[in-house]
């Protein structure tokens, strides 16, 4: 859309004095703009209205008739109480029917006899002596004047979700104006050969169509949300995430990167000492990133893995090689906990290595910031604390980052901003379901692990109610008197007034009651990090038997001898945290267990979760189950990720309306790199990206 029209304020149009474009406002409408992309959720049929005496109770149907007579009737409910009744009937000369409220007292003063209006609800028999046709709490429009009721009768009519201040009909009219007068000034981006070729429908009339559909044949489609006008709307916004994205990667390949070619004697010491070998998984990706390292493009690289695939390791290889080659590295985590634990990891893994490293978290005090500098550290590890600009490298060459997901694309860039166009390696070990890892990493080369070190043996769920303390503290109790560890994960670190929730800071009081022979140890994300280190080193070193905590042991946390997880309220944590949570356990040999223990009622969602985390543990059909359960727009995806947000959502799931907005990108990207040749498209991309990040350089 081109025309500056469309980008002036909705008060500009008629009908729309300040107090509605406040109530505009409200629903994110400022511009006329933001008015075509403000899409009914519903379409009602009132193309031909039924006569009332043709009306089967059971449906639900859209009725047009006169007031006959309103009344007001008082009951007493069960208990005793006052029941008001606000009761319409309605007729349109074949019969009538009753439509009933319970105490909405404002209602009556919004009906007079003699009106016409429309009905929609659920018709039943309203079980009275002699029985007629009854209509509870349906929805309702006053056509107080005939003039413009062919916007609101006899087609398809839209229904949008609207606010106080504005009721559904002058809503729809002003709509009705809109799309009207501006639909003709839409100007549509997209190049005509990609609308021929995919056969999609021009913009304007995409708009038009959804605002006020021509065909009634249409109805099914557009109350799915699936009609080709819909489609059309979502092939846009994937098209402009593409087009984003291949540029995003565009920008980044096109510099000229670090070639990096030595030796690998450090690489070969270090594998050398290793006590284990590398799964063949593990070996392949190694293998990719030594040959995108070696290369002067600079490289872009995720890796997926499900937890415990050894993505670490794979990681820290990558990372010596840079280090051999004479430049520095970083490690950037989501959490302090996760930084942390690298940092121990890694200062282990290299003990022999003679290389620096340093941790740099926010409350780590004791930075040595200088001899960052001064390139005397070779792999400094840290939380968003990496990001501030008092951290400076000397010769930065390898960014690696740590569950990418939980950054976004602008973090990414602000690190690797730090060097001179580093090679990046991003890792995350929630598994992410195709389509989305599709779109929210398109502008990376993608590894997969999809391999466990050998001799693990997954971890046994059962689900518990809590009543059953018997059977959970067995289990507990035979596995840490065999020498094993256990962690108990609870939702919320301490009481408070606003929940009744089970806490790890209260539990670790009863546990340690119940098991006085046992040592405990507490972990939570707002005890300082030297704490958290400390109980995490106790807890390694076998000095702690059980750890109560919250999720911050949700990634990462890696003690191979921990072979019982109870998760206190099972029935509040999502999937993906779940799965993560189990991850914890079943790292070493021997069998494990996680207990998953339910203290409330459960609901559909929560009944789901439970099933499909007791049935599976791949995390892959796992996250898939979560993206459909909680659907895109929730999934931890694009906003965290940094993305635009998609202006019609739940396109996610449409795995090859994705591939084709992605070739086409790529094809379109390839023969016109700065879309010169389209320049409206370029201005629709820009837009779509912008307050994300620059992706063209001037206008
Ligand atoms: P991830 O980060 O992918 O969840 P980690 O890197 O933390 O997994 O590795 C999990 C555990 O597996 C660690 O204890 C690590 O030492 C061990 N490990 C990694 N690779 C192998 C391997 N090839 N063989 C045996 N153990 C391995
Ligand atoms: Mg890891």
């Amino acid at each position: 859309m081109d025309s500056r029209v469309l980008d002036s304020p909705v008060q500009d149009i008629k009908g729309i004095g300040p107090q509605r474009a406040r109530a505009f406002e409200k629903i994110g409408i400022k511009s006329i703009r933001d008015a075509f992309y403000y899409l009914p959720f519903r379409y009602e049929d009132r193309t031909s209205l039924s006569n009332i005496s043709s009306l089967v109770p059971g449906d639900h149907l859209t009725v047009r008739g006169r007031i006959i007579s309103s009344d007001i009737r008082y009951f007493k409910d069960r208990r005793g109480g006052r029941l008001r009744r606000f009761e319409l009937t309605v007729g349109d000369g074949s019969g009538s029917l009753r439509a009933v409220w319970f105490n909405q007292p404002y209602l009556s003063r919004l009906f007079r006899v003699g009106q016409e209006v429309i009905l929609s609800g659920r018709l039943q028999t309203d079980g009275r002596p002699a029985p007629g046709l009854e209509m509870p709490h349906p929805e309702f429009e006053v056509i107080s004047d005939g003039r413009d009721s062919f916007i609101h009768v006899g087609r398809v009519v839209p229904v949008y979700r609207v606010t106080e201040g504005i009721t559904q009909r002058q809503f729809r009219k002003i709509m009705f104006e809109i799309v009207g007068s501006f639909a003709s000034e839409v100007v549509d981006p997209m190049p005509p050969e990609l609308i021929s070729k995919l056969d999609l429908s021009g913009l304007g009339e995409s708009l038009a169509e959804l605002h006020f559909p021509s065909d009634r044949a249409f109805l099914g489609p557009l109350n799915s949300k699936s009609s080709r006008y819909h489609r059309r709307l979502y092939f846009d916004d994937l098209f402009y995430l593409e087009l984003g994205m291949g540029k995003i990667k565009k920008n980044s390949t096109d510099s000229k990167g670090i070639s990096f070619v030595c030796r690998g004697g450090l690489k070969n010491r270090f594998l050398d000492t290793l006590p284990y070998r590398l799964t063949g998984a593990q070996q392949k990706v190694v293998g990719e990133i030594m040959s995108d390292m070696s290369k002067s493009v600079p490289m872009q690289r995720l890796i997926q893995g499900d937890v415990g695939c050894g993505k670490t390791v794979v990681a820290f290889i990558a990372v010596l090689n840079a280090i051999e080659c004479g430049y520095q590295a970083v490690l950037m985590a989501p959490t302090e906990v996760l930084a942390e634990q690298h940092f121990l990891t890694i200062r282990e893994l290299s003990a022999e290595l003679g290389i620096e490293i340093e941790l740099l978290t926010g409350s780590n005090k004791k930075r040595r910031l200088d001899l960052i500098e001064s390139g005397t550290i070779d792999l400094v590890i840290g939380t968003h604390a990496l990001l501030q600009e008092s951290v400076r490298f000397r010769r930065l060459g390898f960014v690696v980052i740590d569950e990418q997901h939980k950054f976004g694309v602008r973090q990414r860039a602000l690190l690797r901003g730090k060097g001179v166009n580093p090679d990046v390696l991003v890792m995350t070990a929630t598994p992410i379901p195709r389509s989305l890892a599709l779109t929210i990493f398109a502008d990376l080369d993608c590894s997969v692990i999809d391999e466990l070190p050998p001799g693990r043996t997954p971890a046994r769920t059962l689900l518990f109610e809590s009543g059953q303390k018997t059977e959970i503290f067995g289990i507990l109790k035979d596995e840490v008197a065999m020498g094993r560890q256990a962690y108990i994960v609870y939702p919320a670190i301490e009481e408070s007034e606003d929940t009744d929730l089970k806490t790890a800071v209260k539990g670790k009081e009863i546990f340690e009651k119940i098991f006085p022979e046992y040592t405990f140890g507490l972990l939570h994300g707002k005890m300082p990090a030297s704490e958290k280190e400390h109980v995490m080193a106790l807890f390694k070193k076998k000095e702690i038997d059980i750890l109560i905590s919250t999720t911050v042991i949700e990634v990462g946390l890696d003690v191979p001898n921990a072979s019982v997880m109870i998760v206190v309220h099972a029935e509040r944590f999502g999937l993906a945290q779940l799965h993560q949570l189990r991850g914890r356990i079943g790292r070493g040999p021997g069998s494990s267990f996680c207990l998953l223990v339910i203290y409330e009622p459960v609901g559909e969602d929560a009944r789901r979760r439970l099933e499909i985390i007791v049935k599976s543990s791949d995390g892959f059909r796992i996250a898939e189950e979560d993206l459909d359960i909680r659907g895109p727009g929730d999934f931890f995806g694009a906003r965290q990720a940094g993305l635009p947000d998609m202006r019609v959502v739940d396109m996610l799931k449409d795995i090859e309306m994705i591939k084709t907005a992605r070739k086409e990108a790529e094809a379109l990207m390839e023969r016109d790199p700065e879309l010169r040749r389209s320049p409206l498209l370029r201005q629709s991309v820009s837009a779509f990206w912008s307050g994300k990040t620059e992706l063209f350089k001037t206008g």
